[in-house]
């Protein structure tokens, strides 16, 4: 019986997406109180990623941002099958349809905000099977030292997180916008800091968040919070 939900959701969210979404999205207000209007909603995998909940996709519907940072998003994996190309990448939570409140997340309301998967290594190599964890995914937890709590034998890795933030920021740039915020575990952001991508994302100076509340940032391990920003 689910199956049979899932197949007729896929076909009418197949359906919904084949209609072309005409012209820009906008995004209003604040990443903490806004909306998005005529937002764009991300195809649910592509050559190196994939979204990592069907039912964040299909019932919840939350894999929408604004039409500019889907195609910022998707340059960026295209850049990634080169410079990364070991790695499969995972798209976490985006924003609503429409926006707006959207719990538990206290942002991610204009379409501004996506959530990103930190990319694993098992024994060194690239770790996918995180992938099939879903909505649960949310809930790994890591040491200080980004390894994971459950098996030991899985850990963070820091370089090609830093990798994919500097290219995000490097064709948001191209586009008019940036990578304006960042949220990842403070214990763990000098382990990223200091990898060799890591100390370019310092220089660069994009900004990843100082202080956090600790339910939100025991939350930020299993994946990094980034706000896009336009340039005016
Ligand atoms: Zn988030």
């Amino acid at each position: 019986m689910y199956r049979i939900l899932i197949i007729i959701l896929v076909c009418f969210h197949s359906f919904i997406l084949s209609q072309k979404f005409e012209g820009e999205s906008k995004s209003v207000g604040k990443v903490n109180n806004g909306k998005l209007v005529n937002g764009r909603k991300f195809p649910y995998n592509g050559e190196n990623y994939q979204y990592f909940s069907p039912f964040s996709y299909y019932i919840l519907n939350r894999a929408w941002t604004h039409s500019k940072i889907v195609d910022i998003t998707l340059e960026t994996y295209k850049e990634c099958e080169k410079k990364i190309p070991h790695h499969h990448f995972l798209l976490m939570e985006c924003s609503k349809k429409n926006g707006g409140k959207m719990k538990p997340h206290r942002t991610h309301q204009n379409g501004t905000s996506i959530d990103f998967g930190t990319p694993l290594l098992k024994d060194g190599k690239p770790y996918k099977i995180h992938n099939s964890l879903g909505l649960y995914h949310y809930l790994m937890t890591f040491d200080e030292k980004g390894n994971w709590t459950n098996n030991k034998r899985v850990t963070i890795d820091f370089e090609s997180m830093a990798q994919h933030i500097l290219i995000l920021d490097k064709i948001a740039r191209k586009n008019n916008m940036y990578v304006k915020k960042v949220i990842f575990k403070i214990n763990l952001k000098d382990n990223l800091f200091n990898t060799k991508s890591g100390k370019k994302l310092k220089r660069k100076k994009i900004y990843f968040a100082r202080k956090l509340p600790k339910i939100v940032d025991n939350l930020h391990d299993d994946h990094y919070h980034v706000d896009f920003g336009f340039h005016k």
